[in-house]
């Protein structure tokens, strides 16, 4: 229902004209392979899971579809005990359950006898399981081929033109994405104007030369309807997170419950609880407060009122949109506080409801749902945005970094787009948040 509200009132947006450069900034990151030692006065020719492939037949193959693990390790001569002996240890390491077909493995025949005697299984393109049968014994570990990161800067003008099919491949969708979540709380995404603009400077990681994915935005700045806003990321000491160029954090705290005082949590947030009423076990995306009837429920940040109504099951219920990012919903509710409706305007703290006991509900208690990106979250579990400015002790620190990152951003400019600036066309779409 809120969904299609959401559809329904906004136009989609495209951002396109995105241009990117690669800089020269490129560093080794995450744990390198932990193959075979390498001897340093030795040549070796060596292949991207380290194993060296002079001394091997080497193959690289796909899981066809309908083909398990037994039926490869038949394919290529095991006999049923070794093939246990195999599953055995794979199961260690690798989620066995879990093989799809077009994975990829490589297999790696001695030169003598033809015998397999390592393979390499690659669930996806960055990690990989390998199998040594040394001498008899099989040896297996996992590891990862070594990501590079490389700073790029997109940048480009929204345009207010209807929904274009969205690129599927590469992952630009993420940097729309992650630049929505940094910025949710000063610009409403869903609506974006002609002429807004956007500059960005992120890091691309790759594999080799193969593009992998989108990694950290590490500043950025919007022009959204005649405002300029910045935001630059800084991670030292408690500080973790995106701020002005003044040092104030970009992103506003939420309640962490809706209530002026403490209220006992009768269910916490699950993926699977046994339901009272229905008596199965469900997923309860939500917490329960057992407050006393009548008890006012709080708006845990500003927004706008999406629902104030009644549902069979949820009983009254107010629905607040916060962003483009964060909803939340009350539920099981005895009453409305005055004016709210749907559409009306609310602060973070001011009283929306009284606690109740309408819908499908055993007493009085409040049912209170965090949703980021549409999807229900626990409230207590996660990182919520914190609205702590950069303290005077680290404000040199940060300094440093922001006037660092302002000409890195400043020092690209935007290029049209070519085909090989491909994976940078950011296509974003209103369903994404
Ligand atoms: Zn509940």
């Amino acid at each position: 229902m809120f969904r299609t509200l959401l559809l329904g009132i906004a136009i989609g947006f495209v951002i396109i004209s995105c241009s990117s450069h690669k800089k020269e900034d490129s560093s080794q990151v995450q744990k390198k392979p932990t193959g075979p030692e390498v001897d340093s006065t030795e040549i070796v020719d060596r292949d991207m899971f380290g194993v060296p492939v002079d001394s091997f037949e080497v193959a690289d193959h796909q899981i066809k579809r309908n083909e398990s693990l037994y039926l490869i390790l038949d394919k290529f001569d095991f006999t049923p005990r070794e093939i246990h002996a195999f599953t055995q240890k794979a199961q260690s390491v690798l989620d066995i359950d879990n093989l799809r077909p077009g994975q990829r493995y490589r297999t790696y025949a001695s030169a003598d006898s033809g015998g397999i005697s390592r393979l390499v299984w690659q669930p996806n393109k960055l990690e990989y399981v390998v199998f040594d049968w040394n001498q008899d014994s099989l040896k297996a570990y996992r590891a990862a081929r070594p990501l590079t990161k490389k700073q790029a800067v997109a940048s480009g003008e929204v345009s207010s033109s209807l929904y274009q099919t969205i690129s599927e491949e590469g992952a630009s969708p993420l940097l729309a994405y992650k630049m929505a979540d940094i910025f949710a709380w000063q610009i409403n995404f869903f609506g974006l104007r002609e002429g807004d603009s956007f500059k960005v400077l992120y890091e691309k990681q790759f594999i080799g030369d193969e593009f992998w994915s989108v990694g950290d935005v590490l500043a950025a700045t919007f022009n959204h309807r005649g405002d300029s806003f910045r935001a630059y990321k800084f991670n030292k000491g408690d500080m973790n997170g995106y701020f002005t160029a003044e040092g104030k954090s970009v992103e506003k705290a939420l309640l962490k419950a809706p209530f002026k005082f403490n209220q006992r949590i009768s269910s916490p947030f699950s993926r699977n609880r046994y339901h009272p009423i229905l008596k199965k076990r469900r997923p309860h995306y939500g917490i329960d407060y057992a407050a006393p009837r009548g008890t006012p429920v709080l708006s845990v940040g500003d927004g706008v009122v999406t629902k104030a109504g009644y549902d069979k099951g949820s009983g009254y219920i107010v629905k607040i949109q916060h962003n483009g990012v964060y909803q939340t919903a009350y539920m099981h509710l005895s009453g409305f506080a005055d004016g709210i409706r749907r559409g009306a305007e609310v602060e973070q703290g001011q009283v929306i409801a009284y606690v109740g006991s309408t819908g499908m509900s055993t007493g009085p208690h409040l049912h209170y749902s965090l949703y980021k990106n549409n999807r229900p979250v626990n409230a207590l579990g996660i990182d919520l945005p914190s609205s702590e400015s950069v303290p005077d002790s680290l404000m040199d620190d940060f300094k440093k970094v922001r006037n660092s990152l302002d000409q890195q951003l400043q020092k690209t400019q935007p290029v049209p787009v070519d085909s090989t600036g491909q994976d940078d066309k950011i296509v974003t779409h209103l369903s994404d948040y």
